[in-house]
């Protein structure tokens, strides 16, 4: 079975079309036996404690591993089946199992540490240092340092924060969930047929004899807000969405206390790590330095953008007031009036912007693009593949193979939605030799052609493909040889949406957009007035999202700096919102209760992230303004300072050597039409 288990074989690039669910079972087995015994090994006394042979004892057994289950965990989200899922849903805890225990062996963090303490370490590359610096870091974020009552205690709060994590999800899911309105249909005057007909069949399939189902789903609730013209219908929706999970409703599902806990069990891990606060502790694998940064990037953000919003409401609450007989502009009535007033002035359709994107037309731009910029070639070439729409391409540079990727475009049942930029592989200087070249997956969701014609992209399906690009090409144009810091590896989190939200911005430029659209009856390129429609849309009330960001940034940032903030949670979030905000949100709102990003995902003092990176790509890009967007020296320099040096360096340094300074907000406020 062994020699003929495609997972096992990774001589060649994966035989994706001869993976089968009863492949993984045995694979993971050997695999997992091999690493487990690796680690072994790697930590016995006889061991010197030396980077090259910890690497080709302990690395390439994990490698191929992490590579094979990387495979198994690719197939299951684009060509999923019930036996794959049960496939991977049963080897899922055993690795977790492995990489937890393999992240906190002390054993091995013991060897580590030596090699950093031994005179070898002084002959370490660059590359080298920083990851084996990163690996003895992340040892200590997991509390390796600790002894006694100290450690058991970490390794208590760390169980109670999932288990608490795991709760406050349930109670926001629960709370959404048992929340159900129904409706006589004529109440869903104004909005869109296909909403109203889900609503429709959710009553009867829940045995009601007629009326709509309204729930809190947000292909229900989302459409409700911005289209319903029963102003009493969307003010009930708003306040039970508002109030979800919260002390305003069944206690059962009440997260108050939850937070408070949690808040809490943060503050108590970071004082045991020896940090002043939990923000302190979870910025230290960050670009951003201190809470104290933090704190002023986003408020400086925020009072930069406000003017704009103060505008935006103000146009809202005349174009309410003249247009929709609204005087007193409410919370609920918000969405509505927007969707409204966007309509009135930028009315353009989606399906006519649609007719000039046609996919091979954006292929050949995209590509035309990243040749002239980053001087590499890409050609189409022939591998195994998962479902025959997938494509297969090599990146060259000269004669030069650099990194290949797979493109998987179109939308289809087993696959799941959303676009992503996964890795393969990695590039790495083999322990045992030879070079291995990084390789990518590129995921999007577009609708496949039909017919003779070929696919048409939405516009926003064209920024969502140069997004997943910029990953790609941030994973694919590394010159890095140490594993851990190739590419996207061992970027810092708030930095690692630079090249990606950088390579957007070209999907908003004329002459950009010239080459890579084409009529899909007249070849014709997109006309200079509609591109200008679009623009102006792409703007709007841009000043007002902005503030809501910053206000979700800054409660982050404050509940997780402020030690006495876990009984007052929502106190904080009262003082934001008056800091932030020109107008101040109804005082039932309770956002914070249903907030998984920050109780129940990655996100704890890390909301900022986003427009931190957001500022980053922005001015990155600003460089390709001044010297234009087809800039070939811009170009390398980016490629260079950016791309190839990955997680080598930290990113405020590469961010530097491109730019030449540190970062600026302005360039975000230009976009955005704020400066
Ligand atoms: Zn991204």
């Amino acid at each position: 079975m062994d020699a003929l288990n495609p997972l096992l074989d990774n001589t060649e690039l994966p035989a994706f079309d001869r993976i089968r669910p009863e492949h993984v079972g045995p694979a993971v087995d050997t695999l997992l036996a091999d690493a487990e015994a690796a680690l072994e090994r790697a930590v016995g006394p006889d061991v010197p404690a030396d980077h090259d042979t910890l690497a080709l004892l302990l690395d390439v057994p994990v490698e191929r591993l992490r590579r094979a289950w990387a495979h198994v965990n690719h197939l299951q989200s684009v060509a999923d089946s019930p036996a794959l899922r049960e496939a991977h849903a049963q080897a899922l805890p055993r690795i977790v199992d492995f990489t937890t225990r393999l992240g906190a062996d002390h054993r091995l963090y013991a060897k580590y540490k030596a090699i950093a303490a031994s005179p070898a370490a002084e002959r370490l590359s660059p590359a080298q240092r920083k990851a084996l610096a990163d690996t003895l870091r992340d040892f200590v974020l997991g509390g390796a340092e600790l002894q006694g009552a100290a450690r058991e205690r970490h390794a208590a709060i760390q169980d109670r924060l999932a288990a608490l994590g795991k709760t406050f999800g349930d109670r926001s899911l629960d709370a959404t969930d048992a929340f159900q309105l129904v409706v006589p249909e004529e109440r869903l005057a104004g909005v869109p047929a296909d909403v109203v007909a889900a609503a429709r069949s959710a009553a009867a399939a829940a045995g009601h004899a007629s009326g709509c189902l309204l729930t809190l789903q947000i292909p229900c609730y989302l459409p409700l807000l911005q289209f319903a013209q029963d102003r009493a219908l969307r003010e009930q929706l708003f306040r039970a969405y508002n109030t979800r999970a919260s002390d305003l409703g069944p206690a059962e599902f009440d997260n108050t206390g939850v937070m408070a806990e949690m808040l809490a069990l943060r503050t108590e891990e970071a004082a045991l790590l020896g940090h002043a606060s939990y923000a302190e502790l979870a910025l230290v694998p960050k670009m951003a330095r201190t809470p104290e940064e933090v704190l002023a990037f986003v408020r400086q953000l925020a009072a930069r953008a406000r003017p704009s919003a103060e505008r935006e409401l103000a146009e809202l609450r005349q174009f309410a007031a003249a247009e929709l007989g609204i005087a007193d502009l409410q919370a609920w009535d918000r969405l509505f009036v927007a969707e409204k007033l966007k309509q009135a002035r930028y009315a353009f359709s989606s399906q006519e912007v649609k007719q000039y994107f046609t996919e091979p037309t954006v292929l050949k731009g995209l590509f035309g693009l990243i040749e002239t910029l980053f001087e590499v070639a890409i050609r189409p070439d022939t591998a195994p593949v998962w479902h025959e729409t997938v494509r297969y391409f090599r990146v060259w540079r000269g004669d030069r193979p650099v990194a290949a990727f797979y493109l998987d475009p179109y939308a289809r049942a087993g696959k799941q939605s959303g676009a992503w930029m996964d890795d393969s592989r990695s590039r790495w200087r083999r322990p045992e030799g030879g070079l291995q070249l990084p390789v990518a997956h590129l995921v999007c969701n577009y609708a496949a052609p039909v017919g003779a014609q070929p696919a048409l992209l939405t516009h926003q399906d064209v920024v969502t493909l140069f997004h997943e690009f910029g990953h790609g090409l941030h994973h694919m144009l590394t010159q890095v040889d140490e594993l851990s810091v190739a590419g996207i590896s061992g970027v810092e989190g708030d930095a690692i949406e630079l090249p990606s939200q950088f390579m957007e911005n070209f999907c908003w430029e004329w002459e950009v957009l010239q080459r890579l659209t084409s009529h899909v009856d007249t070849g014709e390129p997109l006309p200079r007035a509609l591109f200008e429609r679009m623009r102006a849309a792409r703007n709007f009330q841009k000043g007002l999202q902005l503030l809501r960001q910053c206000e979700y940034a800054l409660f982050d940032m404050r509940v997780h700096t402020e030690p006495a903030s876990a009984a007052r949670a929502m106190a904080v979030c009262e003082e934001v919102n008056a800091e932030v905000q020109p107008e101040r949100a109804p005082d039932f709102a309770r956002y914070p209760c249903t907030f998984g990003h920050l109780f129940d995902g990655g996100y704890a003092a890390g909301y900022y992230g986003y427009a931190w990176a957001e500022v980053l790509s922005a001015d990155a890009y600003g460089a390709f303004e001044e010297a234009g967007v087809f800039d070939a020296a811009t170009g390398r320099r980016f490629r260079e300072q950016i791309l190839e040096v990955g997680g080598s360096r930290p990113a405020l340094e590469s961010f530097r050597a491109f730019r030449g300074r540190e970062p600026r907000l302005d360039a975000l406020l230009r976009h955005q039409g704020l400066a």
